[in-house]
Order: C-alpha cells, then sequence, then structure tokens
C-alpha cells in the first residue's frame, strides 16, 4: 500500500466579525482608558474581560462593571524565542487579578530588567503587585494598556 498523497497548500482567509455586546464594551472601555469586567448575580464572580455568561454558574450576566488598575500577579511567563509577529525577545506576559475582579487578565510586562530571559524578575512573581498602564492615545485595543511592577 502507497501512503497518501500530500500536496502542500496555504489558505489565507481576512476577516471581520462581531465580537458582541460585552468585548464591544470592554474594547470601549479601554478606548477610554477603563478595564470593564462583568458581575454575576448568582456567584457574584467579576470576570475581566466580560462574559456574556458564567462559566462557573452557567447563566447569563447583564451587569458589566469597571474594575481598578492595580493588580496581582496570578501567572507569568518570559519569552525567549522569538515568533512571527512577537515582539523583540526577551518580553514577558503576566496573568493578573485587577482589584474587583475575581479572575485574570493577560498583558505585557515594561518597566523590568528581563536581563537575558534565563531567571525570572522577582518583581512580577507569583502575587507580585502590578499595574495597568494606558497608552497617552488608547484605540480600542487590548495593547492600549501593560503592566508594570508596584502599585500605582
Ligand atoms: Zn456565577
Amino acid at each position: 500500500m502507497t501512503s497518501p498523497v500530500r500536496i502542500p497548500g496555504e489558505w489565507k482567509i481576512p476577516y471581520n466579525y462581531t465580537v458582541g455586546t460585552f468585548a464591544t464594551a470592554f474594547f470601549d472601555g479601554l478606548r477610554e482608558g477603563r478595564i470593564i469586567g462583568c458581575r454575576c448575580s448568582t456567584c457574584d464572580r467579576v470576570a475581566v474581560p466580560p462574559k456574556s455568561f458564567c462559566e462557573y454558574c452557567f447563566i447569563p450576566i447583564e451587569t458589566l462593571e469597571q474594575v481598578g488598575r492595580n493588580g496581582v500577579v496570578e501567572a507569568m511567563t518570559v519569552v525567549t524565542a522569538p515568533f512571527a509577529g512577537s515582539p523583540p525577545v526577551p518580553y514577558a506576559v503576566v496573568y493578573v487579578r485587577l482589584e474587583g475582579a475575581t479572575s485574570a487578565i493577560a498583558n505585557y510586562v515594561r518597566g523590568v530588567d528581563l536581563g537575558d530571559g534565563t531567571a525570572p524578575p522577582a518583581a512580577i512573581a507569583i502575587e507580585a503587585p502590578v499595574h495597568a498602564v494606558f497608552a497617552a492615545e488608547p484605540e480600542g485595543r487590548v495593547t492600549d494598556f501593560w503592566f508594570e511592577p508596584g502599585h500605582e
């Protein structure tokens, strides 16, 4: 039996999709320098970014609310291997639970010396305080903000 014939190919399919009411509120908030989450009326959890349903209670969520810019690191990584579209290495990404939120949101880190990227910096260790810093002219994108060490 012969092996299957394989023909290399590539699809490039540009598209746009609607992100929905809650994600729209999140991105609109970023444009105004605010981080928006949602509160479940049953379990009181606050998810950031907001979701239209509670992933714990499986019920629709109707309440959006702003969370704080200060938070604590729940997870972090220092990336040392570049890939298409990545920032120059090394760079760090942290998962941060912001004040008023019960979930965490990931974003890039600035203001930390990462050295050669082989040693995790204490400034962004688990439970380290960090705060969100916004670009001077936010555009409604998740890259409008990043995290820096300490609270503001
Ligand atoms: Zn819930």
